[in-house]
Formats: C-alpha cells, structure tokens, sequence
C-alpha cells in the first residue's frame, strides 16, 4: 500500500517571472496528512489558500491558472510536474505575487528543490485512482484520452509545431522519479515567435527571454546553449500533461494518449477523471 509523502523541510527560490517580469519568490512547505497541494498568496490579506485543483482552474490560455476568490497564481503546471514526479502528495506553496519564478522553462529548478527538501513518508494511505473506463477529449486536431491501468502512469505523447525543423515528434513516458529528472524535468518551454510577439504587444511576457524559454521562428529553433533533447518540445508536452493532470487532487494511474496536447485539454481531461472519480466513490 502506497503512504501519503510531504517534504522533509522548507525550500525557497527566487527568480524573475516570465509575464511580469518582477522578482517573485516561492517556497515549498511541509504539509499534514490530507492537506493536498496548496498554493498560499503570502502577499495577501489573510494569506488566502487557493487548493490546486481542475475545478479552481480559472485560466488555460498561456499556462494553468488557479484561482480563488480575488487570490490567482499561474503558470503553476511546472511546479505540480515536479511534486506529482516525487509523489509528494501534501505541500504548502507559498508565493510573494500571482506568479512562480519562470527559471529556464522547464522544471528542473522545482525538482530539484524537491530533492533538496527531502521526501518524507506519513502514516496515512496514499489516494490513488485509475479511471474506471476510458475517458477521452477533442478538440480540433487536439485528442487526449486516458485509459484504465491499476499499475502505473504511462503518457504517450504526439506534438506539431508548425514550421518546427523536427516535426512531429513522438515520446512515450512511464511516470517514476528518477527518470522524470533525466528524462523529462529539463525539457524547456517552446514558444512561437508570432505567439511571443502577440503576447509581448499585450504587455505580457515581460520577464521573457532566452533564459527562459526557446523560440521556434521561420523553421529554426532559438535557445540557449543546444537543444538537451532532439525531442526536447514533445517531452515539455509531457512535463505539462503530467503537473496538469495532478490537478485531479490524486495519484494517476492510466494510460494516457495525447495528440497535440495544451493546456485547455489537459485541464479538460483532468475534470473528467475528477468527476469519474466522484461518480464511482
Ligand atoms: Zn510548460
């Protein structure tokens, strides 16, 4: 039987985030057993909590935002990637502002604070669900379906960006933590340079550079240093889907197939399986 998991102690970082480009800092907390994944606004009145959860999910379009009441955080998926990679079940995460430090896009950084906090076990048993049939979602070319396995967390992963020299890409991915650290946590985020130069017009993406992201333009790719993995876009797909899909509150087990994923669907995927959850209990 799997036990509930929190960290050992607390582990801070600060850095810039990638919309507003301010200095923001967040730390990960130990938590009691059945707390969940928790984000606190530290900066705000009553420090008001915000569970993370798909149902308090307010916003899909640039990342996954979370929100309650007057309180939001986004662009929380890189770090549920990693506490859902080390099967860390009950964590505070405290943040100085609406939005996580960016570092280099991917969730290296997070994992490894996770690593430097330590892992510990608690006394109550893990919650853990795989669906009990399948459960599928489409939205033009995007499909994302998961299918029922006791087991473990396999993600199956198809990804196109147009005009991206090494398009498509295919990756297939059993969650475990070990191999998430080499396989998946350094995977960067990917942004088109039409997308980038729409966002910045809008005054977003503020803290943007290529520190922080690559850049796919005019069928060339645009990072710093080499690409860590020839594949490196559909494993960040991957990197997504798997802090996504933490958002159901739970542990997954399934098999999930996604066909040019993104937030929207991931986030709609995840709602699925909460309410075959709630419907099955
Ligand atoms: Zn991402």
């Amino acid at each position: 039987m799997e036990k509930q998991q929190t960290l050992a102690k607390s582990e801070q970082i600060s850095g810039i985030a990638l919309h507003t480009g301010v200095r923001a800092t967040l730390q990960l907390n130990p938590a009691p057993e059945n707390t969940g994944i928790v984000f606190r606004r530290v900066d705000m009145p009553g420090k008001p909590l915000i569970p993370a959860s798909a149902m308090n999910v307010i916003d899909v379009q640039r990342g996954t935002t979370i929100g309650c009441g007057q309180a939001a955080v986004y662009t929380i998926e890189h770090i549920m990637s990693a506490l859902h990679a080390c099967s860390v079940d009950n964590c505070i995460v405290d943040m100085d502002g609406a939005e996580p430090p960016i570092c280099d896009g991917s969730s290296r950084e997070f994992f490894a604070m996770v690593e430097r906090a330590g892992v510990v076990q608690q006394d109550a048993e893990a919650k853990v669900w795989t669906p009990t049939k399948p459960l599928h979602y489409k939205n033009g070319s995007t499909q994302v379906a998961i299918f029922p396995d006791p087991e473990k967390l396999t993600i199956s992963c198809v990804t196109s960006f147009k005009g991206c020299p090494v398009d498509p890409q295919y990756y297939e991915y059993e969650l475990e933590r070990e191999s998430y650290k080499q396989e998946i946590a350094p995977g960067r985020t990917f942004v088109d340079y039409r997308d980038l130069r729409a966002l910045m017009s809008y005054g977003l993406c503020k803290g943007g550079s290529l520190d922080a992201a690559a850049i796919i333009h005019n069928g060339a790719i645009i990072c710093k240093d080499a690409l860590r993995f020839e594949n490196e876009i559909v494993r960040h797909k991957i990197l997504d889907l798997t802090g996504d899909i933490y958002l159901c509150g739970v542990r997954i087990k399934g098999n999930v197939i996604a066909v040019k994923p993104g937030h929207p669907a991931n986030v709609a995927l995840t709602k699925l399986i909460i309410e075959d959850m709630l419907n099955n209990q």
